[in-house]
């Protein structure tokens, strides 16, 4: 059982990897934002430049918080990201980034956290996506009769929950399978990527949707789809600052093509930067200075904005290893436990075990959730008979040094945590 790979995010990321995928990188601008400035701008929302909805101090500090599911999402020095929410209600938990604390973001004792009255409520299954705009939490919750995704709202504290808006339903009728789920905000929309099998007479087409719709009550009709491309494998998206960034890999007639798009959200305009034959089958994107950086499952490729070629990282990967991209540093993983971290030219930095002693016994899965204040975040989750158990790791890139954060075990649908 020790022997048995490491799974990095079970079913889709196995398709990714198999049919060769990329990584996102960037540079080093996300680590220049030191703590105190993190911890300003965030605390700051009468600045002018926050209400512009530039939301400039989020993108910088969740940049590489590219994670599959969009499972964390930063604000200020306080870093939130959901467990998988397996056989019990998904929760938020929160890291305070100073001290490495970590905690459900609920401060009533003996609280379960299994309704809404609680501040570490995820909704009602799991997985849950966050994110984050003008210094607010963002999630999607799922509602049933019809089954659609709720667009929720809370404090950073955990407060002040509110339902927005639903999604509509019948684009979220894809829900049955989807390999990808992206929801951004920004303005007064929300912005919704996802991949997945599109029901059309009867029979299903492997499709991505690019949509928006309104951030306000009873909006579920009033949507702009943006793009829908047949026969897609694979997309993925991100924001920085007004651009949304897009790619969709599709496959036909065993060709693999690959396209990028930048939508303005001020202007509402769509351009096509690349479409070409590339075996490019990315789960994030990352957007740093005039480059995109594309990932999850090996290889990586970075995109110029400028002169519009892709090019994979030299990482001498093979093609199911999964990567990570943080700034000028990317985590391959290469073993159960264990890693290699090298720069951007493809030079080693580290290469070791990354779960520290305490959890090498454990049949462990992986769940990354991407990079911050020089730590690789992941969540990993092991199994026994009786309970699924979640551990949440920080890899420190100064010193290539792993440590539990946090623990938390479901049994017979009851949490232990610690
Ligand atoms: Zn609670």
């Amino acid at each position: 059982m020790r022997t048995r790979l490491l799974r990095f995010v079970p079913a889709l990321l196995l398709l990714l990897a198999l049919l060769a995928g990329c990584t996102t990188v960037s540079e080093e601008t996300a680590s220049n934002e030191g703590p105190d400035q993190a911890a300003q701008t965030s605390e700051s929302p009468s600045d002018p430049a926050q209400e512009a909805h530039g939301d400039d101090a989020l993108t910088e500090q969740n940049r590489f918080l590219h994670g599959i599911e969009q499972r964390a999402v930063r604000i200020g020095d306080v870093l939130y990201f959901t467990d998988c929410g397996a056989n019990h209600v998904p929760m938020i938990l929160a890291v305070d980034l100073k001290t490495m604390e970590c905690f459900p973001l609920c401060g009533k004792p003996e609280c379960e956290h299994k309704n809404s009255s609680c501040g570490a409520y995820a909704g009602n299954a799991g997985p849950v996506s966050l994110t984050a705009s003008q210094g607010r939490l963002y999630y999607l919750d799922t509602v049933f009769a019809p089954i659609t995704s709720a667009v929720c709202r809370m404090e950073p504290d955990g407060s002040g929950r509110t339902e927005i808006t639903r999604l509509n339903r019948d684009l979220e009728s894809t829900s049955d399978g989807k390999s990808y789920s992206w929801f951004g905000i920004y303005a007064d929309k929300v912005y919704r990527v996802f991949c997945g099998d599109y029901m059309e007479d009867a029979n299903p087409h492997e499709t991505a949707v690019f949509y928006s719709q309104p951030l306000e009550a009873d909006s579920e009709d009033r949507v702009e789809e943006l793009l829908r491309v047949e026969n897609a494998v694979g997309a993925a998206a991100c924001i920085d600052g007004h651009d949304l960034y897009l790619c969709v890999s599709t496959v036909q007639d065993q060709e693999n093509r690959f396209s990028v798009y930048a939508y303005d959200m001020d202007a509402e305009t769509m351009e096509t930067l690349y479409s070409g034959l590339a075996s490019c089958v990315p789960s994030t994107i990352v957007c740093v200075e005039d480059e995109l950086l594309f990932g999850y499952g090996a290889p990586a490729f970075r995109f110029s904005l400028s002169d519009h070629s892709l090019a994979e990282l030299p990482l001498s990967t093979n093609h199911d290893d999964v990567v990570m991209v943080g700034p000028n540093v990317v985590f391959i993983h290469s073993s159960p436990y264990e890693c290699r971290c090298v720069d951007y030219s493809g030079k080693l930095l580290y290469e070791g075990f990354y779960v520290p002693d305490e959890l090498r016994d454990a049949d462990l899965t992986c769940l990354p959730l991407g990079f911050t204040d020089g730590c690789f975040f992941f969540l990993m989750e092991s199994f026994t008979e009786e309970s699924v158990s979640y551990h949440f790791l920080a890899f420190q890139t100064t010193d290539y040094t792993a440590r539990l954060l946090y623990s938390l075990t479901v049994q017979n649908g009851n949490l232990f945590g610690g």
